[in-house]
């Protein structure tokens, strides 16, 4: 995915977690070293997706026909606010076993308010790469009793958990520093969170312009856009990344530019909230990096970043015309752009030297094919884009180990997952009151 690097036939090297060689390769190479087969498929630089919950990942078909603030305020906070860490635990497990089975190799989360060490703990085990944080919400409209807490005690707690992640992980997993949205925190958390979060080399990553009704709302409050209002309080940059960004003005769009501001588009979250339709086209026009996230399970219904990546395509050509986004451009946000989201240059193309995350995609499935091997590189981009599936994928590589192969995950017990979610879901169902 490096600027005018095509789809090659070859092979490639790792060595040590890195990406050692790309090519054909002797056997003298070769000798000795495992290998994957990965005949009749695409190798692309792992997938990353910028924007999800995991906490919510029990919450799958739970949230149904809402739009976005009622879907917040009957639904989700009160789910969020019900987990314990039984039930936060399996909902990351969950969500880890989707993202890996589907290529997802790198994510930037937003979890709850409590719990959130949790979520640490199974993206660690689960071998993905990223940032993750827990939410900031000191404004109590809207959120369940005991949900929102005074500024000091967010600031206090973030930053401590930021502290600890940032010492435990030594770059595989940072810390993101995640206000809920505009209006779930006051100007003064917003501020001096993102001026905490930066001495910390945090992620800074929140919702913005995501529905006209949070829109209006913040307009009403505040006198400004819901861009203009986080780049008010400094909430823009290069070490920013706002989900959906659904709703933009000119002037948004100059502000998100001129700040190397990153935006993570959510096509499936958008289409079932009935948020609105994103303006890829200008976004990517005006050089604003655009990355994808699936957001949660609980507004999408699922966590697969090929979904994302067709909708992206089709979404862009019914709002400025079929061809207004390329294949290829749709693969560098799930890929390259996402990894510069996460302000990673170690992940997101495959070149020597860089940490071997790949995704080996079966490109042989019925969906996919005519599709020979010495096939055109952008009719390959094509079929990966608008005909290749999450289930698809064959492999997932982190750090040059293989995690899944033949669509099997080797380190992590399946089954003892889905019975877990299936019994925590039972449990936070009854102490979230909800039938
Ligand atoms: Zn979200």
């Amino acid at each position: 995915m490096t600027p005018g690097a095509r789809a090659e036939k070859g092979d490639l090297l790792v060595r040590e977690g890195r990406i050692a060689r790309l090519g054909v390769l002797e056997a003298s190479e070769t000798g000795g070293v495992p290998c994957l087969d990965a005949s009749g498929c695409a190798v692309l630089p792992g997938l990353v997706q910028t924007h999800l919950h995991l906490c919510q990942t029990l919450f799958r078909g739970l949230a149904e026909g809402l739009d976005l603030l009622s879907w917040l305020a009957t639904r989700v906070l009160p789910l969020e606010a019900a987990h314990d860490e039984a039930s936060m635990r399996a909902s990351a497990e969950l969500a880890a076993l989707e993202l890996l089975l589907g290529g997802t190799t790198a994510v930037l989360t937003m979890e709850s308010v409590r719990h959130a060490e949790l979520v640490v703990d199974v993206l660690e085990a689960s071998g993905l790469h990223g940032a993750t944080g827990r939410c900031l919400v000191d404004r109590e409209e809207g959120a369940p009793a005991g949900f929102a807490r005074s500024k000091e005690a967010e600031l206090e707690e973030t930053v401590a958990l930021g502290r600890r992640i940032q010492a435990r992980h030594g770059g595989r997993i940072g810390f993101a520093f995640n206000p809920r949205f505009a209006l779930s925190c006051s100007e003064g958390l917003l501020r001096e969170g993102t001026l905490a979060a930066r001495e910390l080399g945090a992620r800074l990553h929140t919702h913005c312009a995501e529905s006209p009704h949070e829109i209006a709302r913040v307009r009403e409050e505040t006198g400004l856009s819901n861009v203009a209002y986080l780049h008010e309080v400094g909430l823009t940059g290069p070490d920013v990344t706002l989900a959906h960004c659904v709703h933009l003005s000119p002037e948004d769009l100059r502000t998100l530019a001129g700040t190397g501001t990153h935006v993570a588009h959510c096509p499936s979250s958008n289409l079932k909230l009935g948020s609105g339709i994103a303006p890829v086209s200008e976004l990517l026009h005006g050089g604003i990096g655009v990355s994808l996230g699936a957001d949660g399970a609980a507004c999408n219904n699922e966590l697969d970043a090929f979904q994302e990546m067709r909708l992206m395509g089709l979404l862009a050509g019914v709002r400025s015309g079929p061809g207004s986004v390329s294949p290829r451009q749709v693969l560098e946000a799930a890929t390259v752009k996402g990894a510069a989201a996460l302000g990673r240059r170690d992940v997101g193309t495959l070149e020597p030297g860089l940490r071997a995350n790949l995704t080996v995609v079966d490109l042989t499935g019925p969906h996919v094919q005519p599709l020979g091997e010495e096939e055109d590189p952008e009719r390959i981009e094509t079929a990966l884009v608008y005909s290749a599936r999450g289930g698809d994928v064959r492999a997932t590589v982190i750090d040059g180990r293989i995690l899944v192969r033949d669509r099997v995950v080797a380190h992590l017990d399946r089954e003892r997952i889905l019975a877990r979610a299936r019994e925590e879901r039972r449990r936070l169902l009854s102490r979230a009151g909800i039938s």
